[in-house]
């Protein structure tokens, strides 16, 4: 058996109006080539000029992995020779990023993880090429996006760690609203490294990296992957070659290129951008732009006495949280609260292909619905009727309510009739139930409710028929 260590480097494209570096817009197209400047190919003669927005974003989110952040960033040139970068250098951060040494919580199977995060900068993504038989295109619609990289400290010792580490920062971006990070459009990617130790070992194994994935679900397949891989090197006495690996739609990684000495950037100061002032102020704006973020959510909801997987359930989309917490407010009911959010809800939302923005049930009318049925004045199942109706119209709940003068019959004489009908109704039921057969009760309480259009009260109808049937056994 061996030790994993995994470090994860995650890139992902910032949300803004124009490039990091030029005017160019910043939307993703399908049409090659119209989102260009010369200052994204390197035309000779250019000058970038900071984008402000771009850096917000990035001590935003810097911030939110709890980072220690400079007084000013520097912008850096890294020089290297490749088709999909025109300038022959990208601007990127190296003497002063937006943050160093932070760090991101989460659970995993129950138990608390942190992750520790060595640094955080913003620097330009690179042209994309397409490959042929024999040529290859090239579209510099993405040459100078704004990309921020989180590197990781390899800290992460398992594929479900680092998955959920990656879910839980993607819900940073979201909730920060930083990024949209959809990784089927290659806005969050990841290189995954990887590498295996004894127990015994001082130091760790020779590492493999595994370039640019873009799906939680190939991180998982190509981190198992490697696990066996190297494994089977290492139990045969033989030695992990550091290298480049890439993930194959297989599932399986396969060698790209050895990695020779390190390859030396040259990296020097941009000459062509001067520091940038992160101010006091500026900073304090930015921290008081960060909402609650998930994690904290989760340990709130779960202090509440919500289970885990419901707390995760209601943190993952910061507007279903929001929502909750609004409906909280007006009712104490936590778990009809969180029953009627996780399942009615959400199950509503994805039947109706909206998001919760566009429900017509605000939280306070849903209160108002779930506090009807806490005072068992409504049937959880005239409500939730009563629910989807108001959805069906887009009216409140309550005007429903009103009109059909629904009211749930908890009144013990007036039910006491019906049961005794149902009783009189049912002759071959009430032998069985006198039978042994107990759960037959609960058919005679669904012929209640039938028979009062769903209006008496389940519980009581309950109570009234085994009272009754057991006076009718002595
Ligand atoms: P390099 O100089 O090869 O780029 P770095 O030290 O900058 O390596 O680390 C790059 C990434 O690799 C980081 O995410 C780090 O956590 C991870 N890493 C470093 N050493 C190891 C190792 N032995 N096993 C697994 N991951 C590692
Ligand atoms: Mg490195």
């Amino acid at each position: 058996m061996y030790k994993v260590i995994i470090g994860l480097e995650v890139h992902c494209e910032v949300l803004t109006n124009s490039k990091n570096f030029s005017g160019s817009k910043n939307t993703y197209t399908n049409e090659p080539n119209v989102n260009v400047m010369p200052v994204d190919i390197g035309l000779p003669g250019i000058l970038p000029v900071v984008n402000k927005e771009a850096c917000r974003k990035a001590l935003k989110t810097a911030m939110a992995l709890n980072c220690e952040t400079p007084d000013e960033i520097i912008f850096d040139r890294k020089n290297y020779y490749y088709p999909d970068l025109p300038k022959g250098y990208q601007i990127t951060q190296v003497t002063k990023p937006f943050g160093r040494r932070g760090h991101l919580s989460f659970l995993v199977n129950g138990k608390e993880k942190t992750v520790d995060i060595h640094q955080l900068h913003l620097e330009e993504d690179t042209a994309s090429l397409e490959h042929y038989s024999n040529y290859s295109l090239i579209d510099y619609n993405r040459s100078g996006i704004p990309l921020m990289e989180i590197v990781t400290e390899p800290c992460i010792y398992s594929a479900d760690e680092a998955v959920r580490f990656l879910e839980t920062l993607r819900n940073v971006f979201l909730y920060c609203e930083v990024s949209e990070a959809k990784s089927d459009k290659g806005q969050m990617r990841c290189d995954v490294n990887i590498s295996l130790m004894k127990d015994t070992d001082k130091e760790f194994g020779t590492k493999v990296e595994m370039k640019n994935i873009n799906a939680f679900a190939s991180v998982k397949a190509a981190i198992e992957y490697e696990i066996k891989r190297q494994s089977e090197i290492l139990d045969k006495g033989e030695k992990v070659i550091q290298e480049t690996r890439r993930i194959d739609e297989d599932g399986k990684t396969y060698s790209m290129r050895e990695k020779v000495d390190a390859v030396d950037y040259k990296y020097f100061v941009e000459p062509n951008l001067a520091p940038v002032k992160l101010t006091d102020e500026f900073k304090e704006q930015v921290k008081n732009e960060i909402p609650e973020l998930e994690y904290s959510r989760i340990k709130r909801y779960m202090d509440m006495g919500i289970s885990e997987n419901d707390a995760q359930t209601i943190a993952k989309e910061k507007d279903i949280s929001n929502y909750f917490d609004e409906l909280i407010k007006y009712t104490n009911n936590i778990s009809l609260s969180t029953n009627w959010l996780t399942i009615i809800i959400l199950g509503s939302l994805n039947k109706l292909s909206i998001s919760i923005n566009e429900l017509n049930i605000t939280p306070k009318m849903l209160a108002n619905v779930i506090n009807l049925v806490d005072k068992k004045e409504l049937s959880s199942q005239l409500a939730k009727q009563i629910v989807y109706e108001a959805m069906d119209k887009k009216c409140d709940p309550a005007i429903i309510i009103e009109k059909s003068n629904i009211k749930t019959i908890s009144n013990e004489d007036e039910l006491l009739n019906i049961v005794n009908e149902i009783i009189k109704e049912n002759p071959t039921q009430v032998e069985e139930y006198l039978g042994g057969k107990e759960m037959v009760a609960n058919f005679l309480v669904g012929k209640v409710m039938q028979k009062t259009n769903k209006q008496a009260n389940p519980a009581t109808s309950l109570k009234l028929i085994k009272e009754q049937l057991e006076r009718m056994r002595k």
